[in-house]
């Protein structure tokens, strides 16, 4: 039975207009759940919850081996519940249960290693330039933070934020997306079996424009986190600066995947497709950039061709289904929209390019895998995110080229190179501009790494320990043991 409420102050609520909204499965266009549809004043009363909770509840004086405790119990109850969480995921975006599967691991292992890190951020003695005096720096949780997570990845994006925050000893109000919220109501669920406190886990359902905005502007919230695209980020940007929250934006990416004429060819063509293709398209790391040098690009994209044409799409649910629907009707709009741009602006079709013909995928959000060709920089098809099954493939001479390129977007989230010369690896990693580089491998992350974009993919990182600083203030504490008169004034 999937719960439909928000949880605030450690109750299970409706939203307080009583209205609801239908979840929808990708797949079918099936209702698979009805949820709270909360709006600004169900915001404040968990804003004021999560502020109640770090002020004057135990939350504060709780010591961080006891945060670490219940952030391993988290982690512990998620491993139970891999199978049910990995097929509510799944039921929720259309990704393959496979893929959802190894988010649910991810997801444990993310509170596991937050949970490690809550207890080894005491802080630190620093020298002091006076005689007789002690200076130390202490880490500080921020306090209450507001966390936006898209619809994409949404439990594994809504735990990169709940984990670091939790393990600094934040209090948090946490807004999934309204499209696909049913996870992170279930997470709720086990933050409240593992223990946490009243006030200190809250969430909160409903449309960004009315829930998302309140927890942006509302000056009882110290920091926003938020994750999705650069237009919201930047409308959260300007909300924040009422009380001047901290922000901490993951937003979109276009990712150069480069391909050089001496890499490992086989190897080179498996990763592009993984690249794109993972979750329909839908990842912010998606390599759907490909850039061949000139020697290699016909072979390649005839290679590219061959595989394409046999990717299996249907329900994330049976076995062999390679790819699912996109999450929405007006996500799949967006994306015939930009297939259209690109063949106005010159790019060549090879495959795709519509929905498919199988009329047992008709009432799902499906698009065929898309194939362009003979692109190039000043496309949009190539500058802008598509976030869907589409690679743009693009040919260039030279080294100096192609890292020029790559690096002109506003984008800079990651981006990715194959080659054998060593030299290149240090020549090419050290010019691109990009939060995340990969050589010789594409879209790998992980719990200890950083994760987050240079330029317009958004400001600060998380994962990683700068995922728990993120969550914290730095106080310097200044202690003078032999205090001497100055005598300066009025003397
Ligand atoms: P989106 O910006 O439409 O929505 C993201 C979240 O913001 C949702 O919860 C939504 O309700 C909320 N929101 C919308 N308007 C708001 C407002 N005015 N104020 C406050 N909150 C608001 O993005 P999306 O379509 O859900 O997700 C796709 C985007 O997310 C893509 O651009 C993708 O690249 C990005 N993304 C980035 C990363 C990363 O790590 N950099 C990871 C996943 C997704």
């Amino acid at each position: 039975m999937i719960r439909k409420d928000m949880y605030i102050d450690g109750k299970w609520r409706p939203a307080r207009s009583g209205r609801q909204r239908e979840i929808i499965n990708p797949y079918d266009g099936s209702v698979i759940a009805q949820v709270a549809e909360g709006a600004r004043e169900d915001a404040v009363d968990a804003i004021c919850a999560a502020r109640r909770a770090f002020d004057t509840g135990p939350w504060p004086q709780t010591p961080a081996v006891e945060r670490a405790r219940l952030l391993f119990r988290l982690a512990d109850l998620v491993e139970r519940e891999n199978s049910d969480l990995a097929r509510l995921e799944s039921l929720d975006t259309g990704k393959t249960v496979t893929e959802s599967r190894w988010d649910m691991d991810d997801i444990a292992g993310i509170f596991r290693y937050f949970a490690g890190l809550a207890d080894k951020n005491a802080g630190e003695q620093i020298a002091s330039p006076n005689p007789d005096t002690t200076s130390r720096l202490v880490h500080e949780p921020v306090g209450v933070c507001g966390q936006i997570s898209p619809w994409n990845y949404p439990l594994l994006q809504a735990s990169w934020k709940m984990a670091p925050a939790l393990a600094a000893g934040c209090t948090i109000v946490m807004k999934p997306s309204e499209i696909t919220p049913l996870t992170t109501i279930r997470i709720t669920e086990l933050a409240e079996e593992a223990g946490f406190p009243p006030g200190v886990v809250n969430t909160v359902l409903g449309p960004g424009i009315d829930v998302g905005a309140e927890l942006a502007e509302n000056h009882a919230v110290d920091l926003i986190s938020f994750t999705g695209g650069i237009a919201t980020g930047k409308t959260i940007m300007r909300a924040a600066a009422g009380n001047v929250k901290k922000v901490a934006l993951e937003l979109g990416g276009k990712n150069p995947n480069i391909i050089f004429d001496d890499a490992d060819f086989d190897l080179a063509v498996d990763y592009a497709l993984n690249g794109v293709f993972f979750h329909a398209g839908q990842i912010c790391s998606a390599g759907a950039r490909v850039m061949v040098q000139a020697g290699i690009y016909e072979r390649f994209v005839e290679a590219l061709k061959a595989r394409i044409q046999k990717i299996v799409l249907g329900s994330g649910f049976t076995d062999g289904v390679q790819m699912g629907p996109l999450i929405s009707a007006d996500h799949l709009a967006k994306v015939e929209r930009y297939v259209a741009i690109a063949q106005k602006e010159g790019a060549s079709l090879v495959l795709g390019g519509k929905r498919p013909d199988d009329p047992a995928l008709k009432n799902g959000f499906f698009y065929l895998p898309t194939l362009f060709t003979d692109c190039t920089n000043d496309m949009r098809i190539v500058q802008e995110e598509v976030f869907g099954p589409v690679i743009s493939v693009e040919t260039f001479a030279t080294e100096s080229e192609v890292v020029e390129r790559a690096n002109s977007t506003i984008y800079g989230l990651s981006a990715g190179f194959w080659t054998r010369d060593p030299d290149r690896m240090a020549r090419v990693s050290r010019a691109l501009r990009f939060g995340t580089v990969w050589i010789n491998d594409f879209n790998v992350y992980f719990v200890q790494a950083p994760w987050g974009g240079y330029r317009q993919s958004g400001l600060g990182r998380e994962l990683g320990r700068m995922g728990l600083e993120e969550y914290t203030e730095v106080k310097h504490v200044y202690q003078n043991h032999a205090t001497q008169p100055i005598n300066w004034f009025g003397i």
